[in-house]
């Protein structure tokens, strides 16, 4: 078993979708040990994606982050990096494949529904900015 690290974004909580998204993510195997709803401060959506400080599309991305609530959850199953990013389907939704999260919700590449952690490593550090291990129930 391993955990990796889901934000619903805004694009999903705007359009009450949150439910639906976490059906095709428990349909696959993967179990939500952990959820909350935040609002992200421009300086936490800034942090959260400072990898992409130097993308032309940063500004535009933090906008979008911090549009609205977004749901933080920590998901557990087999692989679970792996897994999920299988689940979401690529970044930009016009090359998901059908039944992904990304395929079915996604409004753009930008608005594109969900995060999923891109490493075990990277799990770990997403995961500890938002949740003490005393919130993750599995
Ligand atoms: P991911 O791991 O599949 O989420 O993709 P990346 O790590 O490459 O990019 C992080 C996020 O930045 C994506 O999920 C998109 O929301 C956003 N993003 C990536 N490329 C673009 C782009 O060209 N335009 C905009 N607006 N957002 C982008």
């Amino acid at each position: 078993m391993s955990r990796t690290f889901s934000i619903l974004k805004p694009d999903a909580t705007r359009r009450n979708i949150t439910g639906a998204v976490n059906a095709v993510i428990e349909a696959a195997g993967l179990r939500i040990v952990a959820q909350k709803r935040v609002h992200f401060t421009k300086a936490q959506a800034e942090r959260f994606y400072g990898v992409h400080k130097e993308r032309p599309f940063f500004g535009e991305l933090v906008e979008q982050m911090t549009a609205a609530p977004v749901v933080v959850q920590v998901l557990e199953g087999e692989n679970a990096v792996a897994k999920y990013r299988e689940v979401l389907g690529a970044t930009n939704p016009e090359q998901a494949a059908e039944g992904t999260v990304r395929k079915l919700f996604a409004l753009s590449i930008g608005e594109n529904t969900a995060h999923g952690s891109d490493s075990d490593e990277n799990a770990a550090i997403e995961i500890a900015q938002f949740f003490s291990e005393a919130e993750i129930v599995g």
